[in-house]
């Protein structure tokens, strides 16, 4: 009897962490590079998944080179998470083994403030739990992303994927989708008005692929002259060169929103000018330094300045299920994880179209 109890205390011991393959950054100016971990055992509620794919956004590198200054390492980056369920803890009932599963930028919430009652858990004043760079609720267990084959996470903090959808491109929809999804909404953006996006990157794509869906006029502000004809295949009637100073000048006083999502330091003033009276310009990309700002800007033509971070769990699933019955997804280069330090830099210099995306069929 003895001996049974110590063999089956081992063979607990064995189970408590399930092993997962990763990449992760050790410092702040190391490569990613392979790195094993554990990912905790399923408890009630728990999922656990075998991830697919995995987009890279821009935050992956703001946080592995530490520009936000709140880094954790080593760090497993990667919250655009679209994978399969392999196991489910023993009150998890959602999803089926095989079924398809998605992960966003948090993986738990405190889930009693008013924010996360409201189904704003991106906006959790108790303390949100990210996907990566993070603490779970023990204070001391560092969330890992989907820069890794497998991750366990609570089913309330899944979201479901329409069927039908190519699941390379909706695992963008996670981040770079919902970023710009859920301020559109927010400001009812639609027919009849004139939406700017500045910049035609990850998130810029997804901007004009919504906005258009919901009916607005979308122009492109771009500094690259190559991606005209991909703007106006993602759904925009213009675009507009940054640096021609004379079609800019047009363009003064005529949009009801800029969408911003530009993640290097910028001229916001020359931007508050393009909007109309009572316009408003939101921001969601985020820079690493700080912007100047005139309040000359704003007061003429009361217009405001705002900002959006992702969307809640209702939200995000609003929005997958939106994709699902227009048929939208994110534009997608899939490369394998060994790339993916090479593909860093080609997002430094812009050389974007319009998502990487990592096939963790690579380091399986
Ligand atoms: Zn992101
Ligand atoms: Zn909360």
């Amino acid at each position: 009897m003895q001996i049974f109890a110590a063999r089956s205390a081992r063979r607990e011991i064995v189970r408590i962490m399930i092993p997962v393959k990763g990449y992760a950054a050790r410092s702040a100016t190391s490569a990613l590079a392979p790195f094993a971990f554990e990912r905790r055992e399923l408890r009630p509620k728990d999922v656990l998944i075998d991830i697919l794919y995995c987009g890279i956004c821009h935050s992956d590198l703001h946080l592995v080179r530490n520009e936000w200054g709140r880094s954790i390492y080593p760090m497993v980056p990667g919250h655009e998470i679209v994978g399969r369920v392999i196991e489910n803890g023993k009150h998890a009932r959602r999803f089926k083994k095989g079924d398809v599963a998605a992960v966003g930028c948090f993986v738990d919430s405190c889930r009693k403030c008013s924010n996360c009652k409201d189904g704003l858990q991106q906006y959790c004043t108790g303390g949100l739990i990210l996907t990566y760079n993070s603490y779970e609720k023990d204070g001391k267990t560092i969330t890992r992303g989907g820069y890794s084959t497998r991750i366990v996470v609570d089913e309330d903090y899944l979201l479901k994927v329409p069927p039908k959808l190519p699941l390379e491109k909706v695992a963008p929809l996670l981040c770079a989708g919902i970023t710009t999804y859920s301020p559109l909404r927010y400001w009812e953006v639609g027919k009849g008005h004139n939406v700017a996006v500045l910049g035609l990157g990850g998130l810029g794509h997804m901007a004009v692929k919504f906005a258009s869906a919901f009916g607005a006029e979308v122009t492109v502000l771009s500094g690259s002259p190559n991606k005209q004809r991909d703007a106006k295949r993602m759904g925009a009637s213009d675009f507009v060169l940054t640096r021609d100073a004379e079609k800019m000048q047009d363009l003064s006083n005529h949009f009801d929103f800029t969408i911003d999502t530009v993640s290097a330091g910028h001229d916001l003033d020359s931007y508050l000018a393009l909007l109309r009276t009572n316009g408003v310009m939101i921001c969601v990309g985020l820079p690493s330094g700080e912007e100047q700002l005139s309040p000359f800007n704003l007061v003429l033509g009361r217009r405001s300045i705002a900002g959006s971070l992702i969307g809640g769990l209702p939200e995000t699933q609003e929005m997958l299920n939106y994709c699902g019955r227009h048929n939208i997804t994110a534009d997608v280069e899939v490369i394998p994880i060994q790339q993916v330090n090479s593909t860093y830099k080609r997002i430094l210099k812009s050389d974007v179209r319009y998502r990487f995306v990592i096939d963790l069929a690579s380091l399986k």
